[in-house]
């Protein structure tokens, strides 16, 4: 009778990652607060997860955009706590750093005003292992302790963006004495949910319309989007929480592997399971912007340390499966 449960705001709700902790926290009970830049996607979007929840109707939209304060204000009023999702997520980098690095520290420090004008106590902030993994060394295993070192020059804007925006949040919460933790996720694979699919599946959409014949020497830790989604959730229920950042990965592998996996499904794609040569693909890189970028990490295994998220009761799927059922998923919404 008359039980309100907690309301949570989503930013960034458009966005890949934030789709999938919309439909966890639904699941759960929770009323949703999902914020967009552009309001006028809002009945898009509801149309979409509605074919994935039965309780849409705990979901509303309002419109906020990172680099507007006042919005964020608005946005969190009557809300008991936050995700913070939305960051500039660039396929290729921008020539100007500041284009990535700008948005995502000024929207974080917005966010974590305006949770602080709203007595909100717990903020969880989807930062990433881009902020944790170029430190000062470049291959092993890697924990919560690892910082990106941001006086490197080989940072992409990207990296710096979420390593940047990070380090204010967690100087913010010690400042204003906020609940903040921080998740940390490495490659985020796993079904999309609609044709616009965000930027993370591109390597996937990339390989299995056979784009490259050969492939780079790269690796990467992955992780499942519908554990993200669940982490995000359990670190917001437990107490122990706060303060920590959690690493969230579950398995490295090549391109190679990745390609592999995804033939053995689909034999019928032209999908390149051939590795190139390290040389070749930094020729390659300075002519395709998407290479550009992972250059730096040609033949790296950067491995993540999740323990302290299993600690919390954190089950992850194989990483196998989150390539499979994201290559599944680019088939059946038939973007490939
Ligand atoms: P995505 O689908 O591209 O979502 C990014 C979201 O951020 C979109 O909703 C986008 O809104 C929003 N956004 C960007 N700039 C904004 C601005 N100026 N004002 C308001 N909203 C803005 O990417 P994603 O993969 O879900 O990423 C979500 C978060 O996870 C990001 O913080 C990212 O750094 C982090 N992360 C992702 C991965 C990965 O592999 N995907 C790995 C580690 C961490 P619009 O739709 O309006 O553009």
């Amino acid at each position: 009778i008359g039980y309100i449960m907690p309301k949570v705001l989503i930013s960034g709700a458009s966005g890949f990652i934030a789709g999938h902790c919309i439909l966890e926290m639904l699941s759960h009970g929770y009323e949703v607060r999902g914020t967009l830049r552009d309001s006028a996607r809002g009945e898009a979007i509801k149309a979409i997860l509605a074919d994935y929840t039965d309780r849409i109707d705990a979901l509303e939209f309002v419109s906020a955009d990172l680099m507007n304060e006042a919005s964020w204000v608005e946005a969190a009023r009557g809300c008991d706590s936050i995700l913070h999702v939305a960051s500039p997520v660039p396929v290729v980098q921008p020539e100007d750093e500041d284009d990535v690095i700008v948005p995502a520290k000024t929207g974080t420090i917005n966010v974590l005003k305006a949770a602080t004008a709203s007595g909100i106590k717990r903020v969880v902030l989807t930062s990433s292992v881009a902020a944790v993994t170029s430190g000062s060394r470049d291959s092993g295993t890697f924990t919560d302790q690892d910082w990106t070192d941001l006086s490197r020059n080989d940072l992409s804007p990207y990296v710096k963006s979420k390593t940047v925006a990070e380090r204010a949040a967690w100087e913010y919460a010690k400042q204003h004495d906020l609940e903040l933790v921080a998740i940390n996720p490495a490659l985020v694979l796993g079904p999309a949910l609609e044709a616009d699919y965000g930027s993370s599946l591109e390597a996937l959409y990339l390989l299995m319309r056979g784009s490259y014949p050969i492939l780079p020497k790269l690796g990467f830790e992955i992780v499942d989007v519908r554990d993200v989604a669940i982490l995000h959730r359990l670190v917001l229920e437990t107490p122990e929480a706060a303060g920590n950042r959690y690493m969230c990965a579950n398995g490295f592998r090549w391109f190679v592997d990745i390609a592999k996996t995804i033939k053995t499904e689909h034999p019928r794609l032209k999908i390149p399971t051939q590795e190139m040569p390290n040389l070749v693909a930094k020729i390659a890189g300075v002519f395709l912007k998407e290479i550009k970028q992972f250059l730096p990490d040609l033949g790296r295994v950067k491995a993540i340390d999740n323990s302290p998220a299993l600690a919390i009761g954190w089950q992850p799927r194989d990483a196998d499966i989150a390539i499979r059922d994201g290559a599944q998923s680019l088939i059946d919404l038939k973007v490939v």
